[in-house]
């Protein structure tokens, strides 16, 4: 299993299979802490809906009945069962990526709630007849009552179930099953509900006087309504952590405020409170939806954005191996040849009868020579590397190293290694070329990956940024693998040091060449208790300009 850790300050195991899969969870936005303007949006919210209570119970429309609309109720029931389907679709197609059951018990709960609306309409007194389609006059009110108790049931059964152990919040069966068994269970409670409230209409106690005004019985069974709302609110307040437990906290309070709403100031249908608890309860149902599109729609543009950038770094990527595969092979296969040419004549001439020494010497000579100009050559690219300054950029260094990893996830799963990310909160940005400081990630992390892939578990991959110095921003890749020789911590930045049967090494020269270029260091220690550890430093950006001199690290850092 490959887990992440992104905490900041501690480093915190998660899942990979969450993290770097479609079902990534910093992709699931509902699933991430809400802003401090949604914060402030549901606050404000909550305040206006206090204001419209008070303004409903004790302002001049409190106890005003008005005409009744027949059309009311089927537009309000429609409205509803459309949201609530809809909230339901998308909790669904949510669950079927995270596989999460308090997702699933959320997602049964506004079936539960859209159905009950079909329900409603067909027993509401001149809905489809004049006194309702099926059942008698408490039909209607009681059916209310269930669907306001049950509801909010569905998301205290969410709000407990959504911080379980990785093992119990996870659903272990195919997610059609799991789907099925929730519109299953909704679909139950629903027949059970209409049994009694229809069917046993006749034998439950009477909420309704006549088929307008609410008798005082109301106040008891508004008694579990409140006690359901209240108990799903309070422990959505306490164990509250994402964007939709902020918003269904919202949607909670709007159950709580129904209660009396529905009785006080005037205990009956069509008054002010009637209309306005139902307008209210549209609005309740649509949170969520809102919500969950807002995801989707956010999300649509994030992938699209992703595909774009990772589309252009692995073309720029291949360009820039390309680039300096082929200026190695094409300036470095002249002094190549040159040397062959050379050395078949130096044997030539030493294995002549008498041979040829002072030939000879000179062949050697020119062989050197040609050496040397070969490993001017290599100089040169690395100085290509060096000037290259016109794609400079403020970049995010913990972004960049998300997505490097991003890019790795497929090597990293398959090698089964362990990711800890321990971003510095506070990093200042740095202004570098993101193509190639991503090059510089990926060769320490694909150099990690291979250094481990051979070793016994655990493998680790630990990445961290941090502060350095004050003003620089201090990179490390550390590893669980078999670390390098000692005599090699040098060694292994020359181009052309391989330890590997098909290695080029070229990456770290290369890494190391980016690396100076943005005036910053790379260097190798080793890892306790084994393993390596590649570090680098950049400048950061102070004020729009890198301070000059304050980002080179003494080697005793190391
Ligand atoms: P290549 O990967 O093609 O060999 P590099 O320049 O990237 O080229 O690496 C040079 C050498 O440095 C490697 O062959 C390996 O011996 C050593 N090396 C690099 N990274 C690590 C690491 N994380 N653990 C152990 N050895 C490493």
């Amino acid at each position: 299993m490959v887990t992440v850790a992104d905490t900041g300050d501690g480093v915190v195991p998660r899942d990979i299979d969450r993290i770097f899969s479609p079902s990534d969870q910093h992709f699931v936005l509902s699933s991430l802490p809400p802003s401090t303007a949604q914060k402030r949006l549901a606050l404000g919210l909550v305040c206006a809906l206090i204001g419209i209570y008070l303004l409903i119970t004790f302002g001049p429309f409190a106890g005003v009945v008005l005409r009744r609309v027949d059309a009311f109720i089927p537009i309000y029931t429609t409205a509803v069962l459309v949201n609530d389907s809809m909230t339901a679709i998308l909790l669904y197609a949510q669950f079927s990526i995270l596989r999460l059951r308090s997702t699933l018990v959320l997602a049964s709960g506004y079936v539960f709630a859209g159905l009950f609306m079909i329900l409603y309409a067909l027993t509401f007194p001149g809905v489809f007849a004049p006194a309702g389609l099926i059942g008698g006059t408490q039909s209607a009110a009681w059916l209310y009552v269930v669907w306001k108790i049950g509801f909010p049931l569905f998301v205290l059964g969410y709000a407990l179930s959504k911080d379980a152990e990785p093992g119990k919040a996870l659903w272990r069966g195919s997610p059609r099953a799991g789907i099925a068994l929730s519109v299953g269970a909704a679909a139950l409670l629903i027949v059970a509900g209409a049994f009694v409230c229809i069917v046993g209409e006749p034998w439950l106690p009477r909420l309704m006087l006549d088929s307008r005004v609410l008798g005082p019985n109301w106040t008891y069974v508004g008694i579990p309504i409140a006690v359901a709302s209240v108990a799903a609110l309070a422990t959505l307040l306490i164990r509250r952590r994402s964007m939709l437990d902020l918003w269904l906290v919202v949607v909670m309070f709007l159950y709580v405020i129904e209660v009396p709403l529905v009785y006080y100031p005037t205990p009956g249908r069509f008054s002010v409170s009637f209309y306005t608890v139902r307008i209210l309860g549209i609005l309740a149902s649509g949170i969520v939806l809102i919500v969950m599109v807002h995801e989707i729609t956010t999300l649509y543009v994030r992938l699209l954005q992703a595909l774009r950038d990772q589309r252009r770094e692995r073309e720029a990527r291949l360009f820039t191996g390309d680039a300096v595969a082929a200026s190695i092979a094409h300036e470095v296969k002249q002094p190549l040849t040159a040397i062959i040419t050379t050395a078949d004549a130096g044997s030539f001439f030493l294995d002549r009868d008498v041979p040829d020494l002072d030939r000879v010497k000179e062949a050697l000579a020119r062989i050197a020579a040609d050496g040397h100009r070969a490993g001017a050559v290599i100089e040169n690219i690395r100085e290509t590397f060096r000037n290259e300054v016109r794609n400079r950029t403020l970049l995010d260094i913990n972004q960049l190293i998300r997505d490097a990893l991003l890019l790795e996830q497929d090597e990293l799963r398959k090698h089964r290694i362990l990711v800890h990310v321990e971003p510095h909160q506070h990093l200042p940005q740095v202004r570098a070329d993101r193509i190639q400081l991503q090059q510089v990630l990926l060769n320490l992390i694909a150099n990690a990956i291979a250094a481990m892939a051979a070793r016994e578990e655990p493998r680790i991959l630990h990445l961290q940024s941090t502060v350095h110095a004050d003003d620089c921003v201090l990179v490390s890749v550390a590893d669980t693998g078999p670390g390098v020789d000692a005599h090699d911590s040098e060694r292994i930045f020359n181009a052309h040091f391989t330890t590997k049967p098909d290695g080029m090494g070229m990456g770290l020269s290369i890494c190391r060449s980016i690396v100076e270029a943005h005036q910053g260091r790379l260097w190798f220690a080793p890892n306790t208790p084994r393993g390596a550890v590649f570090r680098f430093t950049l400048g950061a950006e102070s004020g729009g300009r890198p301070r000059p001199g304050l980002h080179e690290p003494s080697r005793s850092m190391s």
